[in-house]
Protein backbone atom coordinates (compact mmCIF):
# COMPACT_ATOMS: atom_id res chain seq x y z
CA UNK A 1 0.00 0.00 0.00
CA UNK A 2 3.23 2.40 -0.41
CA UNK A 3 1.04 3.46 -3.46
CA UNK A 4 -1.42 5.16 -1.47
CA UNK A 5 0.79 6.83 0.77
CA UNK A 6 3.13 8.16 -2.06
CA UNK A 7 -0.40 9.36 -3.75
CA UNK A 8 -1.04 11.31 -0.13
CA UNK A 9 2.84 13.02 -0.58
CA UNK A 10 1.77 13.87 -4.19
CA UNK A 11 -1.60 15.35 -3.03
CA UNK A 12 0.31 17.80 -0.57
CA UNK A 13 2.17 18.92 -3.32
CA UNK A 14 -1.17 19.21 -5.35
CA UNK A 15 -2.57 21.59 -2.21
CA UNK A 16 0.66 23.45 -2.57
CA UNK A 17 0.14 24.63 -5.99
CA UNK A 18 -3.49 25.13 -5.38
CA UNK A 19 -2.58 27.35 -2.66
CA UNK A 20 -0.40 29.73 -4.80
CA UNK A 21 -3.24 29.46 -7.30
CA UNK A 22 -5.90 30.55 -4.86
CA UNK A 23 -3.33 33.43 -3.53
CA UNK A 24 -3.06 34.73 -6.75
CA UNK A 25 -6.83 34.65 -8.15
CA UNK A 26 -7.41 36.93 -4.76
CA UNK A 27 -4.49 38.90 -6.05
CA UNK A 28 -6.21 39.59 -9.67
CA UNK A 29 -9.75 40.08 -7.83
CA UNK A 30 -8.04 42.89 -5.36
CA UNK A 31 -6.47 44.29 -8.62
CA UNK A 32 -10.09 44.52 -10.18
CA UNK A 33 -11.51 45.95 -6.91
CA UNK A 34 -8.72 48.67 -7.19
CA UNK A 35 -9.56 49.28 -11.17
CA UNK A 36 -12.89 49.71 -10.40
CA UNK A 37 -12.49 51.85 -7.43
CA UNK A 38 -10.32 53.91 -9.58
CA UNK A 39 -13.25 53.98 -12.30
CA UNK A 40 -15.58 55.40 -9.94
CA UNK A 41 -13.94 58.11 -8.68
CA UNK A 42 -13.34 59.29 -12.06
CA UNK A 43 -16.62 59.04 -12.64
CA UNK A 44 -17.08 61.28 -9.28
CA UNK A 45 -15.06 63.98 -10.51
CA UNK A 46 -16.97 63.49 -14.37
CA UNK A 47 -20.26 63.59 -12.65
CA UNK A 48 -18.90 67.19 -10.25
CA UNK A 49 -17.53 68.68 -13.50
CA UNK A 50 -21.03 68.22 -15.11
CA UNK A 51 -22.76 69.58 -12.43
CA UNK A 52 -20.73 72.76 -12.56
CA UNK A 53 -21.09 73.19 -15.93
CA UNK A 54 -25.14 72.95 -15.46
CA UNK A 55 -24.60 75.54 -12.47
CA UNK A 56 -22.87 77.98 -14.51
CA UNK A 57 -25.49 77.41 -17.99
CA UNK A 58 -28.05 78.41 -15.20
CA UNK A 59 -26.60 81.65 -14.58
CA UNK A 60 -25.34 82.63 -17.95
CA UNK A 61 -29.01 82.46 -18.84
CA UNK A 62 -30.18 84.35 -16.72
CA UNK A 63 -27.54 86.79 -17.26
CA UNK A 64 -28.35 86.98 -20.61
CA UNK A 65 -31.96 86.90 -20.05
CA UNK A 66 -31.22 89.97 -17.72
CA UNK A 67 -29.27 91.68 -20.09
CA UNK A 68 -32.35 91.27 -22.88
CA UNK A 69 -34.74 92.67 -20.42
CA UNK A 70 -32.39 95.63 -19.46
CA UNK A 71 -32.24 96.42 -23.63
CA UNK A 72 -36.10 95.93 -23.38
CA UNK A 73 -36.42 98.50 -20.69
CA UNK A 74 -33.93 101.12 -22.38
CA UNK A 75 -36.04 100.84 -25.28
CA UNK A 76 -39.34 101.67 -23.28
CA UNK A 77 -37.51 104.44 -21.48
CA UNK A 78 -36.53 105.97 -24.70
CA UNK A 79 -40.21 105.75 -26.17
CA UNK A 80 -41.19 106.97 -23.25
CA UNK A 81 -38.93 110.37 -23.10
CA UNK A 82 -40.12 110.74 -26.85
CA UNK A 83 -43.62 111.57 -26.22
CA UNK A 84 -42.64 114.51 -24.57
CA UNK A 85 -45.29 114.61 -22.00
CA UNK A 86 -45.47 114.86 -18.21
CA UNK A 87 -47.07 111.50 -17.83
CA UNK A 88 -44.47 110.32 -20.26
CA UNK A 89 -41.35 111.31 -18.12
CA UNK A 90 -42.93 110.10 -14.83
CA UNK A 91 -43.00 106.66 -16.75
CA UNK A 92 -39.96 106.83 -17.91
CA UNK A 93 -38.32 107.87 -14.55
CA UNK A 94 -39.93 104.91 -12.84
CA UNK A 95 -38.67 102.42 -15.70
CA UNK A 96 -35.24 103.64 -14.89
CA UNK A 97 -35.60 103.01 -11.51
CA UNK A 98 -36.56 99.19 -12.37
CA UNK A 99 -33.26 99.33 -14.68
CA UNK A 100 -31.26 100.53 -12.07
CA UNK A 101 -32.77 97.48 -9.66
CA UNK A 102 -32.17 95.43 -12.46
CA UNK A 103 -28.40 96.61 -12.90
CA UNK A 104 -27.37 95.78 -9.44
CA UNK A 105 -28.96 92.39 -9.48
CA UNK A 106 -27.05 92.29 -12.70
CA UNK A 107 -23.92 93.12 -11.10
CA UNK A 108 -24.27 89.97 -8.57
CA UNK A 109 -25.21 87.82 -11.29
CA UNK A 110 -22.06 88.53 -12.98
CA UNK A 111 -19.75 87.87 -9.83
CA UNK A 112 -21.82 84.31 -9.25
CA UNK A 113 -21.09 83.47 -13.29
CA UNK A 114 -17.17 84.13 -12.41
CA UNK A 115 -17.66 82.09 -9.71
CA UNK A 116 -19.00 79.36 -11.28
CA UNK A 117 -16.56 79.61 -13.95
CA UNK A 118 -13.66 79.15 -11.55
CA UNK A 119 -15.51 76.53 -9.55
CA UNK A 120 -16.05 74.85 -13.49
CA UNK A 121 -11.98 75.33 -14.06
CA UNK A 122 -11.47 73.43 -10.52
CA UNK A 123 -13.44 70.67 -11.05
CA UNK A 124 -11.76 70.27 -14.89
CA UNK A 125 -8.52 70.32 -13.18
CA UNK A 126 -9.81 67.80 -10.12
CA UNK A 127 -10.95 65.52 -13.25
CA UNK A 128 -8.10 65.31 -15.07
CA UNK A 129 -5.86 64.29 -11.73
CA UNK A 130 -8.31 61.29 -11.25
CA UNK A 131 -7.75 60.36 -14.77
CA UNK A 132 -4.04 60.68 -14.56
CA UNK A 133 -3.86 58.86 -11.36
CA UNK A 134 -6.06 56.34 -12.58
CA UNK A 135 -4.33 55.87 -15.93
CA UNK A 136 -1.03 55.43 -13.50
CA UNK A 137 -2.75 52.76 -11.24
CA UNK A 138 -3.98 50.91 -14.17
CA UNK A 139 -0.56 50.63 -15.69
CA UNK A 140 0.68 49.13 -12.78
CA UNK A 141 -2.20 47.18 -12.09
CA UNK A 142 -1.89 45.59 -15.46
CA UNK A 143 1.64 44.70 -14.52
CA UNK A 144 1.20 43.42 -11.46
CA UNK A 145 -1.93 41.13 -13.13
CA UNK A 146 0.16 39.84 -15.69
CA UNK A 147 2.59 38.20 -13.42
CA UNK A 148 -0.14 36.53 -11.46
CA UNK A 149 -1.21 35.51 -14.42
CA UNK A 150 1.61 34.04 -15.45
CA UNK A 151 2.65 32.59 -12.38
CA UNK A 152 -1.14 30.85 -12.30
CA UNK A 153 -0.61 29.03 -15.79
CA UNK A 154 2.83 27.47 -14.72
CA UNK A 155 1.58 26.65 -11.31
CA UNK A 156 -1.12 24.95 -12.92
CA UNK A 157 1.07 22.86 -15.35
CA UNK A 158 2.98 22.28 -11.85
CA UNK A 159 -0.26 21.27 -10.22
CA UNK A 160 -0.96 18.33 -13.22
CA UNK A 161 2.11 17.26 -13.16
CA UNK A 162 1.79 16.34 -9.50
CA UNK A 163 -2.35 15.73 -10.03
CA UNK A 164 -0.99 12.76 -12.00
CA UNK A 165 0.92 11.17 -9.08
CA UNK A 166 -2.72 10.77 -7.13
CA UNK A 167 -4.97 7.92 -8.26
CA UNK A 168 -7.91 9.10 -9.51
CA UNK A 169 -10.12 8.55 -6.61
CA UNK A 170 -8.36 10.84 -4.07
CA UNK A 171 -8.40 13.27 -6.19
CA UNK A 172 -11.74 13.12 -6.64
CA UNK A 173 -12.20 13.79 -3.08
CA UNK A 174 -9.39 16.39 -3.07
CA UNK A 175 -11.55 17.66 -5.90
CA UNK A 176 -14.28 17.91 -3.73
CA UNK A 177 -12.85 19.20 -0.44
CA UNK A 178 -10.72 22.07 -2.09
CA UNK A 179 -13.84 23.43 -3.70
CA UNK A 180 -15.45 24.15 -0.74
CA UNK A 181 -11.76 24.97 1.06
CA UNK A 182 -9.61 26.52 -1.67
CA UNK A 183 -5.86 25.55 -1.15
CA UNK A 184 -6.95 24.12 2.31
CA UNK A 185 -8.56 20.77 1.84
CA UNK A 186 -5.52 18.99 3.27
CA UNK A 187 -5.38 18.58 7.22
CA UNK A 188 -2.83 17.01 9.72
CA UNK A 189 -3.83 15.61 13.24
CA UNK A 190 -1.85 17.02 15.95
CA UNK A 191 -2.12 16.09 19.01
CA UNK A 192 -5.87 14.34 18.44
CA UNK A 193 -6.86 17.47 16.88
CA UNK A 194 -7.55 18.62 13.02
CA UNK A 195 -5.37 21.49 12.11
CA UNK A 196 -7.72 23.04 10.07
CA UNK A 197 -11.20 22.74 12.24
CA UNK A 198 -9.68 21.33 15.70
CA UNK A 199 -12.05 19.46 15.82
CA UNK A 200 -11.10 16.28 18.28
CA UNK A 201 -10.00 13.14 16.39
CA UNK A 202 -10.32 9.72 18.33
CA UNK A 203 -7.61 7.76 18.65
CA UNK A 204 -9.25 4.64 16.35
CA UNK A 205 -9.11 7.48 13.57
CA UNK A 206 -5.40 8.78 14.18
CA UNK A 207 -3.83 5.11 14.33
CA UNK A 208 -5.64 4.65 10.41
CA UNK A 209 -4.74 7.85 9.56
CA UNK A 210 -0.86 7.30 10.52
CA UNK A 211 -0.52 4.02 8.92
CA UNK A 212 -1.73 6.15 5.52
CA UNK A 213 -3.52 3.53 3.90
CA UNK A 214 -6.93 5.10 2.67
CA UNK A 215 -8.97 8.21 2.27
CA UNK A 216 -10.01 9.22 5.83
CA UNK A 217 -11.48 12.38 6.06
CA UNK A 218 -12.32 14.74 9.54
CA UNK A 219 -15.16 13.80 10.87
CA UNK A 220 -16.07 17.38 11.82
CA UNK A 221 -14.81 19.62 8.41
CA UNK A 222 -14.57 16.64 6.09
CA UNK A 223 -11.04 18.00 4.93
CA UNK A 224 -8.69 14.77 4.02
CA UNK A 225 -6.33 14.00 7.06
CA UNK A 226 -2.87 13.01 6.98
CA UNK A 227 -0.18 12.23 10.15
ZN1 LIG B 1 -11.30 19.17 10.67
Amino acid sequence: MAEFSESLDALWSVQKHDAVIVRQREQLAKLERENQAEHAKVEAAKAALEERKSKLRKLQGEHKELEQELLRLDARVKQLEAQGTEAGMEAAAKQRNKIDELETGGLDLLTAVTIAEQEVQVAETELKQKQEIQAAKLKANADVAAAAQQLIEATEAARTTAAALVTPKLLAVYDEVNARNPGKALAKIAEGFCSACSGEINTQLAMQVRARKEILRCPHCTRILDA
